[in-house]
């Protein structure tokens, strides 16, 4: 008997990790618990997490980087436009 049989109604998959089994591994570094400390909900060391907060806000303050251009996108994105001149095929 599998999760989906033993719900009774039409369940859904669940793509993280399942409850009650705490990570021990940073998402980003992949360092145990016990040399990085405690992790966040989404995996993280506290070293990793801040070292993406700054380069996020340093990034989209200084308009450059891959935080940045992941900005731009969704941005363009959100009002149906596309950015242009990153595409590969563009001459
Ligand atoms: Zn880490």
């Amino acid at each position: 008997m599998g999760y989906l049989e033993t719900s009774g109604r039409v369940g859904r998959l669940r793509c993280g990790m399942p409850r009650g089994y705490m990570r021990q591994n940073c998402r980003i570094c992949e360092r145990h618990v016990s040399e990085c400390g405690d992790l966040s909900k989404r995996g993280k060391c506290q070293d990793c997490a801040l070292a993406l907060m700054e380069a996020n806000a340093v990034g989209i303050a200084a308009h450059t980087g891959p935080f940045f251009n992941y900005w731009r996108e969704r941005m363009a994105a959100s009002v149906g436009a596309k950015i242009l001149d990153d595409r590969q095929d563009a001459a």
